[in-house]
């Protein structure tokens, strides 16, 4: 991995307002990774590639990440990005929209991040699910939405992004094989793990 070249792709997408991970977001999911070292992470939205690289150094000896974009340009720079970082081999980028590719996927992962649209996020937790190991994890990022999502607030243009976030922790924490916390670091995060199956 090349540190420099890291620093370097934040930097441009902070500037560009492309919303990655947030650093104390990262450092949760980097901490399970490090204990934890995956074989196969899946990520749904990928953007420029930037989390998707940080992770590339927790994963197994010949672990990969599978990560979905679904904006062409993204997923051009994406690339760039990945071989700029020097963690080519590692990161397979699937173009396209995650609600029609994800349905064509049947890999078993050990890792699954949702990072993309907040409204299809009880879709993604279900198709999560389906490939999930049974000793495996999901992230979600952006759970709390800027607070929305714990609040009475529901008169806004993302009411439908809201009303869906609500949706995933709804069954998230009331599903009895699952078992969920959700942390206030970043925009809000989300932390799933089978009880039983
Ligand atoms: N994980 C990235 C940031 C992702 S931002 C990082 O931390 O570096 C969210 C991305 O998801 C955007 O680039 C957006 O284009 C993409 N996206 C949103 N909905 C999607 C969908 N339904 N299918 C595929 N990509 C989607
Ligand atoms: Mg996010």
């Amino acid at each position: 991995m090349n540190i420099e070249e890291l620093k370097k792709i934040k930097e441009k997408a902070l500037e560009e307002h492309i919303p990655i991970i947030m650093d104390d977001t990262l450092d949760v999911i980097e901490e399970y990774l490090k204990d934890n070292k995956p074989k196969r992470l899946l990520e749904i939205g990928t953007a420029v590639g930037y989390s998707a690289i940080c992770f590339t150094e927790f994963l197994d000896e010949n672990g990969c990440i599978d990560t979905i974009e679904r904006e062409h340009e993204r997923v051009e720079e994406a690339k760039e990005n990945i071989k700029k970082a020097e963690v080519d081999g590692k990161i397979n980028i699937y173009e396209g929209d995650a609600v029609e590719i994800l349905p064509t996927m049947d890999y078993k992962y050990d890792v699954v991040f949702i990072d993309a649209a907040k409204g299809k996020y009880p879709f993604f937790l279900k198709e999560a699910l389906r490939m999930l190991k049974n000793d495996g994890i999901i992230f979600a990022d952006n759970i709390l939405y800027k607070g929305y999502v714990l609040s009475d607030y529901n008169k806004h243009k993302q009411r439908t992004a809201v009303r869906n976030l609500r949706e995933y922790i709804k069954e998230a924490t009331e599903n009895e094989n699952l078992d969920t916390e959700i942390l206030e670091v970043g925009d809000g995060l989300a932390i799933t793990k089978f009880v039983k199956r």
